[in-house]
């Protein structure tokens, strides 16, 4: 009979931030304000650790030049290079037949050679998210990296299943992710839409889960996940159902 700590879930040794250090990262948003909001603490928490972050964001549908001048504000507030990946203009994505698509992310991969790789995921309700999450898959058959997805982003509250496995401590770079959002004024605060249910979902789920965590110590060469950003973890108890580290 396994004792209980024969089959716990060990942390992870180790940090997100020394996995990456000195090495590319290249996160995929479909659109302006995607990444900030799914990752924004996550990318500056990588670029501090010295990793060379790219951001890239694959179309700008409309007011191409207020929202591209808000995404390099952001990129710029994240300290991370920002690449536009069709960029003749305000483009949909479904205007763009699959193979190209994939063309152009097979391109982004070649070019920069990650050693990860931040989309979104299949769980996402926006169509234009889930064509980027399907067409980042087969860059997979180029090289060997990992592969993470991040939380749906909206610029609403919208209920949606999403269960991730790994969880990033944003403590210290929280309020960037936060000054980043709010770069986007044309999506927020030109709406009057409200920006803090960000902050406040990190913290809900800090308070939760404490920290960044994984449910294998073993690490494959895709390291297949879905991942969370997290406030102030580890206020409450740690979860005993995972493992965790402080990255
Ligand atoms: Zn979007």
């Amino acid at each position: 009979m396994k004792r209980d700590c024969d089959t716990a879930i060990k942390p992870q040794r180790e940090s997100l931030a020394s996995r990456y250090a000195g090495r590319t990262v290249v996160a995929i948003g479909a659109h302006p304000d995607d990444l900030e909001i799914g990752i924004g603490g996550t990318l500056a928490k990588l670029q501090k650790a010295g990793a060379h972050v790219v951001m890239v964001v694959a179309s700008v549908p409309k007011d191409f030049e207020i929202r591209m001048a808000e995404a390099r504000l952001g990129a710029k507030i994240l300290g991370c290079e920002l690449r536009l990946l069709i960029d003749d203009g305000p483009r949909r994505i479904e205007d763009l037949k699959t193979c190209d698509l994939v063309g152009l992310l097979d391109g982004v991969i070649n070019d920069y050679q990650p050693a990860v790789l931040l989309t979104h995921s299949s769980a996402d309700f926006h169509n234009d998210h889930l064509l980027i999450y399907n067409a980042c898959l087969p860059t997979q058959r180029l090289a060997h990296f990992d592969f993470f997805s991040y939380h749906p982003t909206n610029c609403r509250p919208v209920p949606i299943a999403f269960h991730p496995k790994a969880y990033v401590d944003v403590t210290d770079t929280i309020d960037a992710k936060m000054h980043a959002i709010t770069a986007h004024k044309s999506q927020f605060g030109g709406r009057g839409l409200d920006t803090e249910m960000y902050r406040e979902f990190a913290h809900v789920q800090g308070r939760m889960m404490c920290g960044w965590c994984w449910l294998s110590r073993k690490t494959p060469p895709f390291a297949w996940s879905l991942a969370n950003e997290v406030d102030q973890p580890g206020r409450l108890s740690r979860n005993r159902h995972f493992g965790w580290w402080r990255g």
